[in-house]
């Protein structure tokens, strides 16, 4: 683990040419998720020799890179996703960094690559947020996607870890998940594909897992779903999560289950938050296995009320129909459910300042 320290300073190195403040504003108005980036961004180097140097914040722009680069052959990446929000006073906060800091550093030490130390991470973010604080927008449930990612960059065919790294923090203004309010996902439960393996990378957030998802989520919008949910590989029987969310059931007693972290689940932010407001809102919370056969038996019975998918994008997705082979059942009437909606605004009141932080989750970034 990392050792609380004074981060370094990133030294800042201004654009000539910010985007003017009119275009800006068109942009922030209207922003499509993952499309749109700041004036900035943020940059530390790596080396076996030098270690983490040149802390420094520069210009947003196309990266110079070698073909031979390591990342472009083996994919020794990782990276994190979490958001910046502007509070009703203008100041503008983030959601549990030094969570997404720790997650980093596990994903950074699965593949091989050099631990960021959470102060640096952190600093980061601070450091980008600074520079760029006009790009928070201030619209209802939008806030400005801050993505760090780290990858080898040493110009190297040879397969080992790479003795050169890039880590960098880019920024993107998001929109409202679901601009015409909360609306139910359909989700295909993949039996020929899995995510992730025991003993594999299925815990860290590396690119290659994302890789691996593309073509069952492609498949699944093929048969009119939304989304996949991959179940474990060793038995084919246990639900595990999305290509980017973790998955809860809700059962009509209140009890919320949930799969529990194993080197095959990636641990969601999100997912650890919503437990505890659970558990504080006097939900009985139980991280066990769950069997697809027992969960279609208990959606057709009743006894499973909701169902929700859950992860910093889109904060609680709920779950509104499961297709899969030989089964196509309908969760809740296919529509929001209670116990979803009501854990999804207090997550939602607290991010953006609403409601008293009685966990101290936010941290201020300008
Ligand atoms: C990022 C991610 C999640 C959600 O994590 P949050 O920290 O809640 O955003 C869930 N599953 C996978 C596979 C992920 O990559």
């Amino acid at each position: 683990m990392s050792t609380p320290s004074t981060p370094p300073a990133f030294e800042l190195h201004r654009t000539d040419t910010p985007l003017p403040a009119g275009e800006r504003a068109a942009l922030l108005a209207e922003p499509r998720f993952g499309t749109v980036f700041t004036d900035h961004m943020a940059r530390v180097s790596w080396t076996t020799v030098d270690g983490w140097h040149a802390y420094r914040v520069e210009p947003y722009g196309p990266l110079r890179m070698d073909p031979a680069s390591a990342v472009l052959h083996y994919a020794q990446e990782i990276f994190e996703g979490l958001k910046a929000y502007r509070h009703p006073d203008g100041s503008v906060w983030t959601f549990r960094p030094q969570a997404n800091a720790a997650r980093f550093a596990r994903s950074a030490q699965r593949l091989a690559l050099p631990e960021l130390s959470e102060a640096d991470f952190v600093e980061s973010l601070r450091a980008l947020v600074d520079v760029d604080r006009d790009w928070v927008p201030s619209g209802e449930e939008t806030s400005l996607y801050l993505r760090p990612f780290m990858y080898a960059s040493e110009k190297f065919l040879g397969v080992r870890a790479s003795h050169e790294v890039e880590y960098l923090v880019i920024a993107s203004p998001v929109g409202a998940y679901f601009p015409g309010g909360v609306r139910p996902v359909s989700i295909w439960v993949e039996k020929g594909y899995h995510r992730a393996s025991p003993g594999g990378t299925g815990a860290a957030k590396c690119g290659g897992n994302y890789a691996a998802s593309l073509l069952p989520q492609a498949q699944a919008h093929e048969r009119g779903c939304d989304q996949v949910c991959f179940l474990d590989a060793s038995t084919g029987s246990y639900l595990e999560e999305l290509g980017g969310m973790n998955v809860m059931v809700v059962d009509a007693d209140g009890t919320v289950r949930t799969p529990p972290v194993t080197d095959s689940i990636l641990e969601g932010v999100t997912r650890s938050s919503i437990l505890q407001l659970l558990t504080d809102a006097g939900h009985e919370v139980r991280e066990e296995p769950i069997a697809l056969a027992d969960l279609l038996t208990d959606i057709e019975t009743g006894a499973v009320a909701e169902m929700f998918a859950c992860g910093t994008a889109a904060v609680m997705t709920p779950i509104g129909r499961l297709v899969g082979d030989g089964f196509d059942v309908t969760v809740n009437g296919s529509t929001p459910g209670p116990v979803t909606m009501a854990i999804r605004t207090e997550l939602t009141d607290i991010q953006y300042g609403r409601r008293p932080d009685r966990h101290a989750w936010m941290r201020r970034l300008a």
